[in-house]
């Protein structure tokens, strides 16, 4: 039977049994585990999940859920939209994992609202879209670097796990994909005073980013208080380092 497959939810589904597999392996849940799966989707993953650890859903698509509550009827199902989920509905004493094979329309939005809960999660193992998980994982002065590497490095150790190829899902999706495992830093090297200010200044950085750190910060530092923090004020944007980012809010923030 063809798999119905809703395009406005992102919805490839994992049909390559050993892909599937290995992406368990690596998410290695345990008894004492309480497991977040966001778009369970068919189940893919799911099935290899329940029953290994405490397990809750959370999926958009109504008939879908419908489907899930038959197929697991033990399991919490959340039948809502992630991106306006409640964490503090999830009663459990200790930080939960959160895993899922996400739409990637909507990957960037939810890391960030993840981020902003670092401290009730223990780690993330997420598929996403191969481009994503490069930008996420983009060290200093490479093409990839940007907003996302640097937030979600200031948050959370990134580590690339293994590349998917689109022949793994139905149906096919036109980008190659990518797991990513994410773990929140409890003791950053430096702390942001303000995360506002400091996006603020990284959309400042990066939308300008052929232009020298002196005239992208413009509107926010100038060429003597860079000297002050003693960054070279001719460098790009993508050669300053997380730190060096997180050094300029505080600055300001305490200026
Ligand atoms: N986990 C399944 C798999 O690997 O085959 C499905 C993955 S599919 C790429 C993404 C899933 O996320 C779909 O089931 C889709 O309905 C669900 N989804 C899309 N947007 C969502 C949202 N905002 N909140 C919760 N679930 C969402």
């Amino acid at each position: 039977m063809a798999i119905r497959s809703r395009k406005r939810f992102g919805q490839n589904f994992l049909t390559d049994a050993n892909i599937i597999q290995q992406i368990v392996s690596a998410i290695n849940p345990a008894p004492t585990d309480h497991i977040l799966e966001i778009g369970p989707g068919r189940g893919a993953i799911t099935n290899l999940l329940v029953g290994s650890c405490h397990l809750d859903l959370v999926e958009i698509d109504r008939d879908l859920v419908e489907r899930l509550e038959t197929l697991y009827p033990g399991v919490t199902i959340y039948s809502e939209d992630i991106l306006k989920f409640d964490f503090s509905r999830l009663r459990s004493p200790a930080p939960i994992r959160i895993v899922g094979n996400l739409p990637y329309n909507i990957s960037t939005p939810l890391l960030f609202k993840l981020f902003s809960h670092s401290e009730r999660i223990e780690d993330l193992t997420f598929m996403l879209q191969l481009e994503v998980v490069d930008r996420i994982t983009a060290q200093p002065s490479s093409k990839n670097y940007g907003r996302l590497s640097i937030m979600s490095q200031y948050h959370c150790d990134a580590e690339k796990l293994f590349q998917i190829p689109s022949s793994a899902f139905t149906p096919r999706p036109k980008v190659e994909s990518a797991l990513i495992r994410l773990t929140p830093r409890r003791n950053p090297t430096l702390v942001a005073n303000d995360l506002e200010l400091l996006g603020q200044i990284l959309v400042a950085a990066f939308s300008k980013r052929r232009k020298t750190v002196r005239n992208a910060l413009a509107s926010h530092l100038s060429g003597e208080d860079l000297q002050r923090l003693n960054i070279d004020t001719g460098l790009r944007p993508e050669n300053l380092s997380p730190d060096d980012y997180v050094r300029c809010a505080n600055y300001l923030s305490n200026k």
